[in-house]
């Protein structure tokens, strides 16, 4: 049954002042973390406190709110969102949307090492479709980059969700230096198991120990690589985000790439990001967000958080402004990619 916020209530959608309309929605459900990726989180992290989270029943609300405003797609991401306790309990609830018809598609961008457990309930609750993060297929060299991981339990994961029917896309970050001898082979085997696979530039993100300049690989430079071992074919394939994507001659698959910093893909966004205690951020690259976790705590209706909502919509910037500062060596935006959500 739908909840009391979640009545179906259609109120207009939300198009910002640059007239694009905001229908898709990622949303953050921890900090958390069962690994420490050597470019997305530092050795010793200091995680919330659990009072500042959601509630899963809270996440509900706000989901179920977005999609009163119109919203058609909702990533689930964290941190790693598997290692919240009952988070099955918010993809039951919101699949219910995906019943009624007003959410479109619910997908989750996850690292694996939880999908054995979790793949056929997903499932169950209309997840078609999951992005899995995997930089590498050597096993010790998945545990230096994520610090801690067992690359066999990802690699179940993923045979799991692909015996409960989920498509699975892996997502690498190029890192120079580490992967880059990965790039060809990633494919071949991404590709004979029917799976998409997209490359993702390190973005600025966070305090962490080494240096973005030190990990840092454009990705012309891997397209490069790539164009030598396959035929790259241009696609106009497009999912209304910052992927672009190429179909390899050989495989007939799709490659994806994520080029934050060498192109600009702001004039078709369509998303927004709520981080797990509830603030939402307009840009990836903007530190200008709104807190969202007061007007859902302060009312059970939902007139103060849609109102809250459309006003930090209407301050959507045109554009971000990612740059890895050669200089002083800072982060362009000081919050890690885990907090906002990937
Ligand atoms: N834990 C889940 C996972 O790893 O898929 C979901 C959250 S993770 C923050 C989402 C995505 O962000 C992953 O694909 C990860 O590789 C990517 N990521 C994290 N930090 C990044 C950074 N600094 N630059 C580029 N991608 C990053
Ligand atoms: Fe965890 Fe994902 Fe960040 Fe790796 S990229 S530390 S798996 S949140």
């Amino acid at each position: 049954m739908l909840n009391q916020f979640s009545t179906g209530m259609r109120s207009s959608p939300l198009i910002d002042s640059f007239g694009r309309a905001i229908t898709y929605v990622r949303v953050s459900v921890t900090d958390r973390c069962d690994l420490r990726c050597v470019y997305c989180m530092a050795e010793e992290m200091t995680f919330l406190p659990r009072r500042e989270l959601l509630t899963i029943e809270e996440l509900d609300r706000l989901c179920s709110a977005f999609i009163g405003m119109g919203t058609r797609k909702i990533r689930i991401t964290g941190g790693e969102p598997l290692v919240r306790r009952d988070i099955m309990g918010l993809f039951r609830s919101l699949s219910q949307h995906l019943e009624a018809g007003t959410l479109h598609e619910m997908t989750l961008t996850t690292n694996g090492s939880q999908l054995a457990r979790f793949a056929d309930e997903l499932a169950s609750c209309g997840v078609r479709r999951i992005n899995v993060s995997l930089d590498t297929l050597d096993p010790d060299r998945f545990k230096a980059i994520t610090r801690r991981g067992d690359l066999d339990r990802v690699l179940s994961g993923i045979d799991a969700a692909q015996r409960a029917g989920l498509s699975v896309k892996i997502n690498v970050v190029a890192l120079k230096g580490v992967n880059e001898d990965e790039f060809e082979p990633m494919v071949h085997w991404a590709h004979a198991r029917g799976m998409g696979i997209t490359f993702i530039e390190v973005m600025p993100l966070g305090e962490i120990e080494t240096t973005r300049i030190d990990q840092y690989l454009p990705l012309t430079k891997v397209r490069a690589h790539l164009a030598r071992h396959f035929s790259l074919q241009e696609t106009d394939y497009r999912t209304g985000g910052p992927a672009r994507y190429v179909r390899i001659g050989e495989t007939g698959g799709l490659i994806g790439f994520i080029t934050p910093l060498t192109h600009n893909f702001c004039e078709t966004c369509n998303r927004v990001r709520v981080t797990c205690t509830g603030k939402l951020y307009m840009c990836l690259g903007h530190e200008d967000a709104a807190d969202l976790r007061t007007p859902l705590r302060a009312s059970e209706g939902n007139d103060l958080l849609n109102a809250t909502v459309r006003d930090a919509i209407a301050r959507k910037p045109k554009g971000h402004d990612f740059v890895i500062d050669r200089t002083d060596r800072k982060p362009a935006v000081p919050r890690h990619m885990s907090v906002t959500g990937g």
